[in-house]
């Protein structure tokens, strides 16, 4: 497997939040971390029907673009009562013509579990797939899992997305309840990154 060596990464994302907490994931390894808003590119369809699909469109289409590695996230939460939904479509059901609305994106979450007569526990999932590009098209994929249950209603007021509903498995305590710290230490994207870094990284 090929391994980034300092230098720069692009990370393809136009989500300031995203693009925060991944630069605080790689600050310790001397990797100049670029952003894609900052180099004015394009942000890309997302037309895969999976989390790697979407991952590996980003991260291509960004390396292409500028001739650096690249790293693009796509994440979600599946719901298992829901064949695996709202999964790659997880933003979208925070859509609203006047933005993203989360508290309405985790009762619609309830009311398809409600409708689907769905038995408690409702197990859930947040799945994070990273892929990390290089230029000349070549690509690595690492997964990373947290396994959990949907509880209502919504919990804390920390984190962020769909957070307040997520209980992990193991915990008492909902994402949204848990100081940043903590929920940083097990969720679905540092899993994902422990692999990134172990297999290319460090
Ligand atoms: P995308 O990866 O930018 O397509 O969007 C992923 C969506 O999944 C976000 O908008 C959030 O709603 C949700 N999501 C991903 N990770 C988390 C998390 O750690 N907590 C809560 N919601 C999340």
């Amino acid at each position: 497997m090929r391994r980034l060596a300092g230098g720069r990464l692009l990370v393809a994302s136009h989500n300031a939040g995203k693009v925060e907490e991944i630069a605080d994931l790689l600050s310790d390894l001397g990797i100049a971390v670029v952003a894609a808003a900052d180099l004015g590119l394009p942000v890309p369809e997302e037309t895969g029907t999976t989390f790697a699909e979407n991952a590996r469109l980003k991260a291509h289409a960004a390396a292409r673009a500028t001739g650096l590695p690249a790293l693009a996230d796509d994440s979600g939460l599946a719901v298992a009562a829901l064949g695996g939904a709202p999964g790659v479509r997880t933003a979208d059901w925070a859509e609203t013509p006047a933005g993203r609305d989360f508290a309405l994106a985790m009762r619609r979450t309830w009311e398809a579990l409600e409708a689907a007569g769905a038995p408690e526990p409702r197990r859930a999932a947040f799945v994070c797939t990273l892929c990390l590009a290089w230029p000349e098209g070549s690509d690595e994929l690492f997964e990373g899992r947290v396994e959990g249950r949907i509880v209502w209603p919504p919990r804390g007021d920390r984190g962020h997305g769909f957070d307040p509903i997520f209980l992990p498995d193991g915990h008492d305590v909902t994402f949204g309840e848990m100081d940043r710290w903590t929920k940083n230490r097990l969720s679905h994207r540092a899993r994902a990154f422990a692999r990134l870094r172990a297999a290319c990284l460090d």
